[in-house]
Protein backbone atom coordinates (compact mmCIF):
# COMPACT_ATOMS: atom_id res chain seq x y z
CA UNK A 1 0.00 0.00 0.00
CA UNK A 2 2.69 2.42 1.02
CA UNK A 3 4.79 1.61 -2.24
CA UNK A 4 1.59 2.45 -4.58
CA UNK A 5 0.74 5.92 -1.94
CA UNK A 6 4.24 6.99 -2.54
CA UNK A 7 3.85 6.53 -6.44
CA UNK A 8 1.16 8.91 -6.19
CA UNK A 9 2.71 11.79 -5.60
CA UNK A 10 6.43 11.40 -5.89
CA UNK A 11 6.06 10.30 -9.43
CA UNK A 12 7.35 6.99 -10.52
CA UNK A 13 10.57 7.04 -8.19
CA UNK A 14 11.67 4.07 -6.63
CA UNK A 15 10.76 3.28 -3.05
CA UNK A 16 12.94 2.10 -0.92
CA UNK A 17 11.42 1.38 2.14
CA UNK A 18 8.31 0.86 3.79
CA UNK A 19 7.39 4.23 5.54
CA UNK A 20 3.81 5.38 5.26
CA UNK A 21 2.61 8.95 4.35
CA UNK A 22 1.90 11.14 7.21
CA UNK A 23 -0.81 13.61 5.87
CA UNK A 24 -1.20 17.03 8.12
CA UNK A 25 -3.66 19.68 8.21
CA UNK A 26 -1.53 22.55 9.13
CA UNK A 27 -1.43 26.92 9.80
CA UNK A 28 -3.35 26.63 13.10
CA UNK A 29 -1.22 28.39 13.59
CA UNK A 30 1.91 27.48 11.15
CA UNK A 31 4.13 28.33 14.12
CA UNK A 32 3.14 25.38 15.45
CA UNK A 33 3.26 23.30 12.13
CA UNK A 34 7.16 24.23 11.06
CA UNK A 35 7.39 21.99 14.81
CA UNK A 36 5.30 19.14 13.92
CA UNK A 37 7.20 19.13 10.54
CA UNK A 38 11.11 19.32 12.07
CA UNK A 39 10.04 16.67 14.99
CA UNK A 40 8.37 14.16 12.40
CA UNK A 41 11.96 14.74 10.51
CA UNK A 42 13.95 14.73 12.80
CA UNK A 43 12.40 11.15 14.50
CA UNK A 44 12.43 9.18 11.18
CA UNK A 45 16.38 10.53 10.62
CA UNK A 46 16.85 9.03 14.22
CA UNK A 47 15.13 5.38 13.50
CA UNK A 48 15.96 5.00 9.95
CA UNK A 49 19.31 6.70 9.51
CA UNK A 50 21.28 8.53 7.21
CA UNK A 51 19.49 10.67 4.61
CA UNK A 52 16.00 9.19 5.33
CA UNK A 53 13.38 11.77 6.40
CA UNK A 54 9.79 11.56 6.55
CA UNK A 55 6.48 11.30 3.57
CA UNK A 56 4.63 13.72 4.25
CA UNK A 57 1.84 15.95 2.84
CA UNK A 58 0.36 19.02 4.33
CA UNK A 59 -2.83 21.09 3.78
CA UNK A 60 -1.87 24.64 5.38
CA UNK A 61 -4.83 26.84 5.63
CA UNK A 62 -4.87 30.85 6.26
CA UNK A 63 -5.10 31.38 10.04
CA UNK A 64 -6.93 34.78 9.53
CA UNK A 65 -9.56 32.59 8.25
CA UNK A 66 -10.40 30.08 10.82
CA UNK A 67 -9.61 32.33 13.79
CA UNK A 68 -13.07 34.48 13.41
CA UNK A 69 -15.21 31.77 12.96
CA UNK A 70 -13.38 30.23 16.26
CA UNK A 71 -14.61 33.11 18.45
CA UNK A 72 -18.23 33.34 16.31
CA UNK A 73 -18.62 29.72 17.35
CA UNK A 74 -19.21 28.88 13.88
CA UNK A 75 -18.08 25.19 14.47
CA UNK A 76 -20.10 23.62 11.30
CA UNK A 77 -18.13 26.02 8.18
CA UNK A 78 -14.80 25.07 10.51
CA UNK A 79 -15.91 21.49 10.14
CA UNK A 80 -16.37 21.80 6.15
CA UNK A 81 -13.38 23.79 5.48
CA UNK A 82 -11.56 20.81 7.94
CA UNK A 83 -13.46 18.16 5.85
CA UNK A 84 -12.10 19.46 2.69
CA UNK A 85 -8.39 20.29 3.90
CA UNK A 86 -8.46 16.45 4.94
CA UNK A 87 -9.52 15.10 1.95
CA UNK A 88 -7.06 17.10 -0.02
CA UNK A 89 -4.72 15.36 1.75
CA UNK A 90 -6.19 11.89 1.48
CA UNK A 91 -6.53 12.58 -2.47
CA UNK A 92 -2.68 13.69 -2.39
CA UNK A 93 -1.53 10.32 -1.14
CA UNK A 94 -1.79 10.36 2.52
CA UNK A 95 -1.88 7.12 4.74
CA UNK A 96 -3.11 8.74 7.93
CA UNK A 97 -4.04 12.35 8.98
CA UNK A 98 -3.03 14.71 11.98
CA UNK A 99 -5.11 17.90 12.54
CA UNK A 100 -1.62 19.90 14.21
CA UNK A 101 -4.10 21.99 16.45
CA UNK A 102 -6.09 20.74 19.81
CA UNK A 103 -9.04 23.22 19.29
CA UNK A 104 -9.65 21.92 16.16
CA UNK A 105 -10.09 18.42 17.50
CA UNK A 106 -13.96 19.88 18.48
CA UNK A 107 -14.35 18.75 14.70
CA UNK A 108 -12.64 15.60 14.43
CA UNK A 109 -15.50 13.39 14.39
CA UNK A 110 -17.00 15.26 11.54
CA UNK A 111 -13.29 14.86 9.92
CA UNK A 112 -13.23 11.28 10.90
CA UNK A 113 -16.72 10.49 8.79
CA UNK A 114 -14.97 12.18 5.51
CA UNK A 115 -12.21 10.50 5.02
CA UNK A 116 -11.12 6.63 4.40
CA UNK A 117 -7.48 7.33 6.11
CA UNK A 118 -7.14 7.11 9.98
CA UNK A 119 -7.21 9.99 11.98
CA UNK A 120 -4.53 10.09 14.90
CA UNK A 121 -6.43 11.89 17.28
CA UNK A 122 -4.46 14.49 19.89
CA UNK A 123 -6.02 13.45 23.05
CA UNK A 124 -5.90 9.79 22.36
CA UNK A 125 -1.86 9.78 21.54
CA UNK A 126 -1.92 12.26 24.76
CA UNK A 127 -3.64 9.72 26.64
CA UNK A 128 -1.33 6.50 25.90
CA UNK A 129 1.81 8.65 27.21
CA UNK A 130 -0.25 9.84 30.14
CA UNK A 131 -1.09 6.02 31.23
CA UNK A 132 2.58 4.98 30.22
CA UNK A 133 4.13 7.25 32.89
CA UNK A 134 1.03 6.57 35.08
CA UNK A 135 -0.23 9.85 35.71
CA UNK A 136 -4.14 9.61 36.27
CA UNK A 137 -4.86 13.60 37.30
CA UNK A 138 -4.14 16.53 34.84
CA UNK A 139 -3.94 20.01 34.76
CA UNK A 140 -5.02 21.19 30.91
CA UNK A 141 -3.48 24.02 29.94
CA UNK A 142 -4.90 25.12 25.87
CA UNK A 143 -7.32 27.84 24.38
CA UNK A 144 -10.53 28.73 25.99
CA UNK A 145 -12.51 26.66 23.70
CA UNK A 146 -10.17 23.36 24.66
CA UNK A 147 -10.12 24.14 28.47
CA UNK A 148 -13.78 25.36 28.63
CA UNK A 149 -15.95 23.39 26.34
CA UNK A 150 -16.33 19.45 26.27
CA UNK A 151 -15.10 18.16 23.40
CA UNK A 152 -11.56 17.37 24.60
CA UNK A 153 -11.92 17.19 28.40
CA UNK A 154 -14.51 14.53 28.27
CA UNK A 155 -12.88 12.72 25.53
CA UNK A 156 -9.82 12.75 28.20
CA UNK A 157 -12.50 12.23 31.48
CA UNK A 158 -15.02 10.05 29.91
CA UNK A 159 -13.14 8.17 26.90
CA UNK A 160 -10.01 7.73 29.26
CA UNK A 161 -11.00 8.32 33.36
CA UNK A 162 -8.16 11.28 33.32
CA UNK A 163 -9.00 13.53 36.40
CA UNK A 164 -8.90 17.48 34.25
CA UNK A 165 -8.41 20.54 36.08
CA UNK A 166 -7.92 23.63 34.52
CA UNK A 167 -6.85 27.19 35.51
CA UNK A 168 -9.54 29.66 37.20
CA UNK A 169 -11.40 31.98 34.77
CA UNK A 170 -8.61 35.02 35.12
CA UNK A 171 -5.40 32.64 34.22
CA UNK A 172 -7.68 30.77 30.91
CA UNK A 173 -8.35 34.13 30.20
CA UNK A 174 -4.68 35.07 30.31
CA UNK A 175 -3.71 31.56 28.50
CA UNK A 176 -5.78 32.16 25.91
CA UNK A 177 -4.90 35.65 25.25
CA UNK A 178 -0.79 34.83 25.29
CA UNK A 179 -2.01 32.30 22.79
CA UNK A 180 -3.63 34.33 20.13
CA UNK A 181 -1.74 37.20 20.27
CA UNK A 182 1.54 36.43 20.88
CA UNK A 183 2.56 32.58 20.16
CA UNK A 184 0.51 32.36 16.66
CA UNK A 185 2.39 35.65 15.71
CA UNK A 186 5.66 34.20 16.77
CA UNK A 187 6.11 36.19 19.72
CA UNK A 188 7.43 34.77 22.91
CA UNK A 189 7.89 37.14 25.97
CA UNK A 190 9.55 36.49 29.37
CA UNK A 191 6.46 37.63 30.81
CA UNK A 192 4.41 35.03 29.39
CA UNK A 193 6.50 32.36 29.94
CA UNK A 194 6.91 33.09 33.67
CA UNK A 195 2.81 33.61 33.94
CA UNK A 196 2.20 30.39 31.93
CA UNK A 197 4.52 28.40 34.53
CA UNK A 198 3.02 30.17 37.48
CA UNK A 199 -0.48 28.79 36.07
CA UNK A 200 0.93 25.81 34.93
CA UNK A 201 2.49 25.70 38.89
CA UNK A 202 -0.72 26.17 40.74
CA UNK A 203 -2.86 22.98 38.85
CA UNK A 204 -0.16 21.07 40.65
CA UNK A 205 -0.67 22.42 43.79
CA UNK A 206 -4.10 22.01 43.44
CA UNK A 207 -3.46 17.78 42.81
CA UNK A 208 -2.63 17.76 39.39
CA UNK A 209 0.30 15.00 38.88
CA UNK A 210 1.23 16.52 35.53
CA UNK A 211 -0.07 19.77 32.83
CA UNK A 212 -0.75 18.78 29.45
CA UNK A 213 0.18 21.42 27.20
CA UNK A 214 -3.03 21.37 25.20
CA UNK A 215 -2.46 24.35 22.44
CA UNK A 216 0.53 23.38 20.10
CA UNK A 217 1.92 26.55 20.14
CA UNK A 218 2.44 25.99 24.45
CA UNK A 219 5.69 24.49 24.24
CA UNK A 220 7.55 27.15 22.21
CA UNK A 221 6.91 29.34 25.75
CA UNK A 222 7.46 26.64 27.89
CA UNK A 223 9.39 23.46 28.56
CA UNK A 224 10.40 21.63 31.74
CA UNK A 225 13.41 24.06 31.54
CA UNK A 226 11.44 26.82 33.04
CA UNK A 227 9.44 24.69 35.55
CA UNK A 228 10.08 21.71 38.33
CA UNK A 229 6.88 20.58 37.31
CA UNK A 230 6.32 17.45 34.28
CA UNK A 231 4.84 18.59 31.39
CA UNK A 232 3.11 16.63 28.55
CA UNK A 233 3.82 18.23 25.12
CA UNK A 234 0.31 17.72 22.64
CA UNK A 235 2.22 18.78 19.46
CA UNK A 236 5.84 16.21 20.87
CA UNK A 237 3.59 13.46 21.77
CA UNK A 238 1.04 13.62 18.61
CA UNK A 239 4.13 14.28 15.80
CA UNK A 240 5.90 10.98 17.47
CA UNK A 241 2.42 9.27 17.43
CA UNK A 242 2.15 9.92 13.72
CA UNK A 243 5.99 8.26 13.62
CA UNK A 244 5.27 5.30 15.29
CA UNK A 245 1.96 4.58 13.08
CA UNK A 246 3.81 5.66 9.57
CA UNK A 247 6.64 3.31 10.47
CA UNK A 248 4.86 0.15 11.45
CA UNK A 249 5.61 -3.02 9.66
N1 LIG B 1 -2.84 25.55 17.87
C1 LIG B 1 -3.79 25.79 18.87
C2 LIG B 1 -4.34 24.55 19.51
O1 LIG B 1 -3.63 23.57 19.56
C3 LIG B 1 -4.59 27.00 18.88
C4 LIG B 1 -4.91 27.57 17.56
C5 LIG B 1 -6.25 27.09 17.10
O2 LIG B 1 -7.22 27.52 17.65
O3 LIG B 1 -6.35 26.23 16.23
O4 LIG B 1 -5.42 24.51 20.03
Amino acid sequence: MSGQTAERYLGDGEVTNDMRTIGLIGGMSWESSVEYYRIINRAVRERLGGLHSARCLMVSVDFAEVEPLQREGRWDELAQQMVAAARAVERGGADLLLICANTMHRVAGEVEAGIGIPLIHIADATTERLKAADIGRIGLLGTRYTMEADFYKARLSQRHGLAVSVPDAAEREAVHRIIYDELCVGVIRSESRARLAQIAERLVEGGAEGVVLACTELGLALTEKDTRIPLFDTTRIHALAAVDAALVG
